[in-house]
């Protein structure tokens, strides 16, 4: 079997945690070596990252990135999608050109959905679709400006035409029932993974000593830097943390050159708030080197208006680090409140406080959390995701060969 995956929007081979750089990276990265493990070809077409990027990279798992050159490193989003045309013509050119079938197209987020439809439709075979994040989800949390017309169209015109839509939690399959009409026989909820070697509880105070920091319990946040993820509630909260004894510092990673003025506006808060030296923003931190990170820290927040997923909880959860979450989306299942961490219902500073006070008041309740959080994780690994996925493509390739006999 081979497959052709479009992830237009960002390339799998940038440093996630920037200004678009995330969860999806991280994503199909880990799903294409899953695929290629178990003898799938996988190509991945993307945009190049600083633009000098040869056309073709071949990963070391055997995943090969192919870059397109219709796509300039700093097109938009809309520009991707006004462009499907012209991008499912290089697409189908270079596979004809190495005289290359794919079984299956599996476009990732709004971007890719139309460029997916086409493709499917000329080569005759099935198009699975994973969304990522939602456009009327995003409108209705209304963390920043809406969404626009041409993300729900995208999505709404993918979802018809998909033969398979991947979900990543029950709560996200029911919203594309709910809002965007998805046929429940095509959507399959396949939770993602988490890469159990790499997290993995381990010495605290050696990953403090390589960073250079004190002894002073750790607050950690991890992600990029928009309007969603809530870094701005955090800083609230933290503002209201005592801790025991020695003063806690928040630790934020993420972000880039393009998130400047939200970083800005973020110091700006904890300057005011009297946190100016209690608050440190390091940037995005490569993604091998964030185990260390998720080690040293006491408590990892994720204060978001909304996640499809989360990837960010479950790699602090196979850490051993107990998270502190907004109850929303796929968090609702991956944090177990009381038992691995606490999810919080209200969008206020106070209850985050609260929660993250009791953990860093309490080693024992830290360290008995700590042990649940690994063993909540256990079954969570990315061979579980590939597994399902392979499924999904069967059952997609299955049903076609129905339809046309
Ligand atoms: N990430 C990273 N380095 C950073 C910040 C984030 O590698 O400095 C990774 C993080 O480990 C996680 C992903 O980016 O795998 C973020 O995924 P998540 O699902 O939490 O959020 P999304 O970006 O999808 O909204």
């Amino acid at each position: 079997m081979r497959v052709a995956q479009l992830a237009l929007h960002t390339s799998p081979l940038a440093t996630p945690g920037g200004y678009k750089t995330g969860g999806m990276n991280v994503y199909v990265r880990e799903l294409s070596r899953q695929l290629v493990q178990s003898g799938i070809a996988v190509d991945i077409y993307t945009r190049r990252v600083r633009g000098d990027e040869p056309k073709v990279v071949e990963l070391a798992d055997g995943t090969r990135v192919i870059h397109l050159d219709h796509v300039s490193p700093d097109m938009e989003k809309d520009d991707l999608v006004a462009a499907a045309i012209e991008l499912a013509d290089e697409i189908a050119a270079f596979a004809a050109g190495e005289w290359l079938t794919y079984d299956v197209v599996h476009s990732h987020y709004w971007v890719s959905g139309p460029t997916g439809v086409l493709l499917s439709g000329r080569w005759g075979v099935p198009h699975v679709v994973m969304f990522h994040t939602l456009g009327e989800v995003k409108n209705r949390v209304r963390a920043a400006e809406m969404e626009p017309r041409i993300r729900i169209d995208s999505e709404r015109a993918t979802v018809a035409a998909a033969d398979r839509i991947v979900c990543a939690s029950e709560h996200e399959a029911l919203l594309l029932e709910r809002l965007y009409d998805a046929r429940p026989e095509r959507i399959s909820v396949i939770p993602c993974g988490v890469d159990l070697e790499r997290f993995h509880p381990g010495e605290r105070e050696e990953a403090r000593a390589i960073l250079g920091l004190g002894d002073e319990p750790v607050v950690l946040y991890v992600g990029r830097i928009e309007p969603l993820k809530g870094v701005d509630l955090l800083i609230n909260a933290f503002a209201q943390v005592q801790g025991a004894g020695v003063l806690p510092r928040l630790l934020v990673l993420g972000g880039d050159d393009r998130s400047g003025d939200a970083i800005r506006e973020l110091r700006g808060l904890a300057a005011a708030l009297g946190l100016a030296d209690r608050v440190t923003f390091a940037g995005s931190v490569p993604h091998d080197e964030l185990p260390a990170y998720y080690r040293l820290a006491d408590v990892c927040v994720v204060p978001s208006f909304y996640e499809s997923f989360g990837l960010v909880a479950v790699e602090a959860l196979a850490s051993g680090t107990p998270v502190v979450a907004s109850r929303v989306g796929g968090l609702t299942t991956t944090v177990r409140d009381g038992v691995t961490g606490y999810l919080v219902p209200w969008r206020c500073p106070e209850p985050f406080a609260e929660r993250i006070d009791l953990l860093l008041a309490n080693a024992h309740l830290r360290r008995s959390m700590g042990v649940a959080a690994r063993a909540s994780m256990e079954t969570l690994g990315w061979d579980g995701v590939g597994e399902g996925v392979r499924a999904m493509y069967r059952d997609a390739l299955a049903e076609q060969r129905r339809r046309l006999a």
